[in-house]
């Protein structure tokens, strides 16, 4: 048979996958050790919360039924709490599914997309998959405050009329970096009515210390605007996969023609519906983050690291050494941290804030690790 990458559409043929954080069972099957630790996917160390884990024990007899394909329920309650109507809201098999769809239907050879450098490394892939050219901004210099960040100037000199797509993840990952609330107001207003702008709000229950305001009160004001959200970091569900996007009613009829029409999963549906107004479980979950995110700093004080600032459930370190031996260490010890060196990053780990108990673990042996 003829080779199967000679066969693929050449816009695919150069896509390199994506690698995820390494899981446990693959850590423990592959260096023989027991009771490792995985900081390195930005989860919910507290897990789903109790709303949740009862909604789906109890839809367990429902699984052998197609889920509703609408989403109905989930959608009437995200339209009441974001205050839009429910024609405003898109459902994806985690925020990623509303990555692709993005740029399934509105990214094809002819047009461009624009991103930063060091941002969210979903967007480069969507935008590939399709053969859209990418345009990527240079992000913000070590010598600035916030180091790594996107330039939303930078960015915007790069939007012509073929920009169909800019992303924008506020806060980003891997960086944790933020940008200003206002510069990102004047930033979408400033775009072409041809460019759609999506605001990636991934973390956004971890960042509203730092952050004015979020950008899903702005669908009204801009036609061309997208906000996603996901119930992957703060709302502990990554495993059951479900995200949404909110967006003009005509951009959200445009994504329901690619969307598979049942692309979120019965369970992620009751289980989302449950977290989203369990706010004791994102009160718990906001606060064991700020008190290990101080654990971790004042720990990383003591390495000779240099650490970005971050408004996430994670920070970025620069190890000053190559993050591969680094890593290597590190997961010999039992702890999987994220080494970001596909996004250019080559000294740079990204670590995920655990459990105090995680937390102490992951920098005595990073300390060792440094050694
Ligand atoms: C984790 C993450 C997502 C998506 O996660 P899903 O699990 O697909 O919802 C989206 N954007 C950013 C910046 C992320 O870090």
């Amino acid at each position: 048979m003829t080779n199967a990458l000679d066969l693929a559409a050449p816009s695919v043929r150069k896509l390199a996958p994506y690698v995820p954080g390494k899981p446990l069972s693959e850590l423990e099957r592959e260096y023989g050790i027991r009771d490792s630790i995985k900081l390195a996917s930005n989860e919910n160390p507290l897990g789903p919360g109790t709303k949740a884990r009862a909604a789906i024990a109890k839809s367990i007899d429902e699984l052998g039924l197609y889920p509703d394909g609408s989403g109905f329920e989930l959608k009437q309650a995200l339209a009441k709490h974001h205050a839009v109507s429910a024609e405003r809201i898109t459902l994806g098999n985690g925020s990623n599914d509303l990555l692709v769809l993005l740029a399934e239907a509105f990214l094809t050879t002819e047009v461009e997309a624009v991103y930063s450098q060091y941002c969210f490394a979903i967007y480069p892939i969507v935008v590939q998959a399709t053969g859209a050219t990418a345009r990527i901004a240079t992000a913000f210099p070590e010598s600035h405050a916030m180091a790594l960040g996107h330039d939303l100037d930078a960015m915007g000199k790069l939007v012509n009329d073929k920009t169909r797509l800019v992303f924008v993840a506020n806060p980003n990952n891997p960086t944790g970096t933020w940008v200003d609330t206002n510069a990102l107001k004047h930033f979408i207003s400033s775009l072409p009515s041809t460019t759609l702008v999506v605001v990636d709000e991934a973390y956004i229950q971890y960042a509203l210390n730092d952050l004015a305001m979020d950008a899903s009160k702005w669908i009204d004001e801009f036609p061309n605007l997208v906000v996603t959200r996901t119930f992957s970091k703060a709302y502990g569900l990554a495993g059951l996969r479900v995200g949404y996007a909110l967006s003009s009613v005509e951009v959200a009829s445009v994504l329901n023609r690619v969307r598979q029409p049942f692309n979120v999963n019965s369970l992620a549906l009751v289980a989302a519906l449950a977290a989203l107004d369990d706010h004791e479980h994102l009160r718990r979950t906001a606060e064991l983050n700020a008190k290990g995110m101080r654990q971790v700093l004042e720990g990383l004080k003591a390495l000779n690291v240099c650490v970005y600032p971050s408004a996430c459930n994670f920070v970025l370190v620069d190890c000053k050494h190559p993050a591969a031996e680094v890593n290597e260490a590190l997961l010999r010890q039992g702890v999987i941290v994220r080494p970001v060196s596909g996004y250019e990053l080559p000294t740079h780990v990204r670590i995920t804030i655990g459990t105090e108990q995680e937390n102490a673990r992951m920098l005595m042996a990073l300390r060792l690790a440094l050694e």
